[in-house]
C-alpha cells in the first residue's frame, strides 16, 4: 500500500472523551472514527487488524471442528419469546418494528438463533457432536458505552454454540474450546489469563472468562502464586477462618465524635482494622432490608451475597432506610439490637472483642462478640477476594491484577434446548433435549487490549501477528528519483514474498514520517535515504526494541522477509 494513495487520517490531537491508551492511539493512528456514542468506523488500517484477529479467530475455531456460518443481526422477537428472553432482556436490547409493525432486536447474542437452526436440522445423534459459530456484529446498547472499541454498542463477536448429546460430551466440547481460546490469544501474543468466572443470569454450570492483563481492564482477577488457580474476584472462593472467637472483655459504649468510617474509628480508638467490624444496611429488589457483617478492611462481594440470598441486585439502603433500620445516621449502623436479618462474612465467625456501630449517633462499642451481644442468622463466604488472602486450593497466596475480558467460554446446559424443544434421537430411538455450550471472543476488544499491553510514548507497538502492515518503508526524500526507485523495488521484492508492506511515499518531512511510523506501531521500519544508498544500504529499526542495523541492499528483502516470518511463528508459540 502506498500511503500517499491510502486512507489514513493520523491526528496529532487526542480526542477528548478518549479515556483509555488504546482508544486514544486507535483515533490517533486513524484506525476508527467515531459516529456516535459506542458506535465507530473501522478505517482501513483499523479493519486490517480486525480482519488479523478474525483470521486467527477463525484458523483456530476450524482447527477446533467448529463450523462456520452466518446468522442475522435482526431477528425476530417470536424466537426470543420462546425462551422468555424477550420479557428478560434489560434495556441492553435493541428493539425495532418493521413496516408492518413487526417486532425484531438487533442480536446482541444469538443462543435463540442458532438453537432454531440445530432445531431443524440436527434430528440424529449421529449429527453430533456439533459447534456452530460466526464472526458477525453485535449491538448491545450498553449503559456506558466507553473505552473505543472496548465496550462499543455495535460492535464484532466471534461467537460459538456447541450441542452434544449428553453432559460428558458437553464437557469434552466446553474443554475443545476452552485449549481453542488459550490458542487463539497466544498467537495474538497477548498475555492473558484463563480465570474461573460467575455464571450470571446466563445460568449454566462453568465458565471461564480470557483476560487479557491490563491496568486499564475494567475485571479484577486473582491468581494464586503456587498453584494455577485464577479466577474472577467476582467468584474467587476464600477460605473460612479456622480461628475460634471467645469473648474476653465486656461490651462498652465509646464516643466516637464524627468518625464514620472504619479508618476514622480504628484511627481514633487506637485499634486496627481487622479488629473492627462494619455493618452493611443494604436491600435487594424484593426490598428486603438486611444487615450485612464484615471485618472492617475486607469489602462485600455482592455476587456472592446474591447467591445466598437468591436474588439479582443487593443495593447498598438509602439514607431514610438507615435511619428506619438502625435509629442512628450511616456511619453508625451496628448488629446489637437491630431488628432486621443479620448474615455475617465467615471471617468474622473468628473475630472477637472487636469494635462495632452503636445504632447512635457519634458512638461505638468496643469488645463486642457474636453469639453473646447479638446473634448472627448465617455466616457465609460474603467478601472480595484480595491481594494476600490463601488460595482456596492450595497453600498460596492470591495475587490482585486488572483484566479486560476478550473472551468468555460457558457451559449453558438445556436452558435453551429445552425451551425450544431442540431434541435428537438417541441410539435407543429416544428423544433427547441437547445440552448446550455458548464461546465468545470481542474481536474488537481484544485488538484494543494487545494496544492497552503493547505500547509506549510514541504509539502503538502491534505484536506481529497482529499488525496492520509488517513494515513500512518510509522513503526520506521520494523527489530524489534514485531514492524513491530503491524505496519503489525493496517494496516491490517484498509484495512479492507475501509481506504487508506500507510504502510511506509522502512528500513530508523525515521527523513527520518518523513521528507517524512510531504512532501507527508497525513492527519493522525500513529507512531509505540518500546516505544509506551510498553505502548500499537501508537502515532497519525495530519498533518495539529501538534497535538499528544497516540492511545490505542486495539481501534486503530476503532478510526482512525472515524476520516477520520469524516473529510470527515466535508469537504463535511454535
Ligand atoms: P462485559 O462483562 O464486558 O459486558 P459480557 O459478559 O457481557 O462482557 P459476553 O456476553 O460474554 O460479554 O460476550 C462475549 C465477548 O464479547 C466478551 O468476552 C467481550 O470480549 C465481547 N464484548 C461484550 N460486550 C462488548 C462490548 N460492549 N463491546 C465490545 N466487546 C464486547
Ligand atoms: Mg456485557
Amino acid at each position: 500500500m502506498r500511503y500517499s494513495q491510502y486512507l489514513l487520517p493520523t491526528l496529532k490531537e487526542t480526542p477528548g472523551d478518549a479515556e483509555v491508551i488504546s482508544h486514544q492511539l486507535m483515533a490517533r493512528a486513524g484506525m476508527i472514527r467515531k459516529v456516535a456514542a459506542g458506535i465507530y468506523d473501522y478505517l482501513p488500517l483499523g479493519l486490517r487488524v480486525i480482519r488479523k484477529v478474525e483470521n486467527i479467530v477463525r484458523e483456530e475455531m476450524n482447527r477446533a471442528g467448529a463450523i462456520e456460518l452466518l446468522m442475522p443481526s435482526v431477528v425476530p422477537a417470536d424466537l426470543w419469546e420462546e425462551t422468555g428472553r424477550w420479557q428478560q432482556y434489560g434495556k441492553e436490547l435493541l428493539r425495532i418494528k418493521d413496516r408492518k409493525d413487526t417486532e425484531f432486536c438487533f442480536g446482541p447474542t444469538h443462543e435463540e438463533v442458532v438453537t432454531e437452526i440445530v432445531r431443524g436440522t440436527v434430528n440424529s445423534y449421529r449429527q453430533l457432536p456439533i459447534n456452530l459459530y460466526q464472526i458477525q456484529t453485535k449491538f448491545r446498547d450498553e449503559i456506558r458505552p466507553r473505552f473505543g472499541l472496548m465496550r462499543g454498542r455495535e460492535f464484532i463477536m466471534k461467537d460459538a454454540y456447541s450441542f452434544d448429546l449428553d453432559d460428558a460430551g458437553a464437557s469434552a466440547s466446553y474443554e475443545k474450546m476452552y485449549q481453542a481460546y488459550r490458542r487463539i490469544f497466544e498467537r495474538c501474543g497477548l498475555k492473558f489469563r484463563a480465570v474461573e468466572a460467575d455464571t450470571g443470569n446466563i445460568g449454566g454450570s462453568s465458565s471461564h472468562e480470557f483476560m487479557v492483563l491490563a491496568e486499564t481492564g475494567e475485571d479484577d482477577i486473582v491468581s494464586c502464586d503456587a498453584c494455577e488457580y485464577a479466577a474472577n474476584v467476582e467468584k474467587a472462593e476464600l477460605r473460612p477462618s479456622t480461628t475460634l472467637a471467645s469473648a474476653t472483655q465486656p461490651l462498652v459504649e465509646v464516643d466516637t465524635p464524627n468518625r464514620k468510617t472504619i479508618e476514622e474509628v480504628s484511627a481514633f480508638l487506637k485499634v486496627a482494622a481487622t479488629q473492627t467490624v462494619k455493618t452493611l444496611i443494604v436491600q435487594n429488589e424484593r426490598k428486603e432490608t438486611l444487615a450485612v457483617l464484615l471485618r472492617g478492611d475486607h469489602d462485600l462481594n455482592e455476587i456472592k451475597l446474591c447467591r445466598l440470598l437468591d436474588c439479582n441486585e443487593i443495593e447498598m439502603a438509602s439514607e431514610e432506610t438507615v435511619q428506619a433500620v438502625t435509629g442512628a445516621p450511616s456511619g453508625f449502623a451496628g448488629p446489637v439490637g437491630l431488628k432486621v436479618r443479620i448474615i455475617a462474612d465467615q471471617e468474622v465467625q473468628g473475630l472477637s472483642d472487636y469494635v462495632i456501630g452503636a445504632n447512635a449517633l457519634d458512638t461505638h462499642f468496643v469488645g463486642a462478640n457474636h453469639g453473646r451481644d447479638f446473634a448472627v442468622e448465617t455466616f457465609a463466604d460474603l467478601r472480595q477476594a484480595q491481594a494476600g488472602d490463601s488460595c482456596p486450593r492450595c497453600e498460596g497466596a492470591l495475587e490482585v491484577w486488572r483484566g479486560i475480558e476478550v473472551g468468555h467460554v460457558f457451559k449453558l446446559g438445556t436452558k435453551y434446548s429445552e425451551a425450544m424443544g431442540a431434541t435428537v434421537l438417541d441410539d435407543q430411538g429416544q428423544d433427547r433435549t441437547l445440552v448446550m455450550g455458548c464461546y465468545g471472543i470481542g474481536v474488537g476488544r481484544t485488538a484494543a487490549a494487545a494496544i492497552e499491553q503493547n505500547h509506549d510514548a510514541n504509539g502503538i507497538i502491534w505484536p506481529m501477528p497482529l499488525a496492520p502492515f509488517q513494515i513500512i518503508i518510509s522513503v526520506l526524500n521520494p523527489n530524489a528519483a534514485e531514492v524513491l526507485e530503491a524505496g519503489e523495488t525493496l517494496y516491490a521484492q517484498l509484495l512479492e514474498r507475501g509481506i504487508e508492506v506500507l510504502l510511506d511515499d509522502r512528500d513530508e518531512r523525515p521527523g513527520s514520517k518518523f513521528k507517524d511510523a512510531d504512532l501507527l506501531g508497525i513492527p519493522l521500519r525500513v529507512t531509505v535515504g540518500a546516505r544509506g544508498l551510498k553505502e548500499q544500504c537501508y537502515e532497519l529499526q525495530n519498533r518495539r526494541s529501538g534497535e538499528r542495523a544497516m540492511l545490505p541492499m542486495v539481501e534486503a528483502a530476503t532478510q526482512l522477509a525472515a524476520q516477520v516470518h520469524s516473529a510470527l511463528n515466535a508469537e504463535a508459540g511454535g
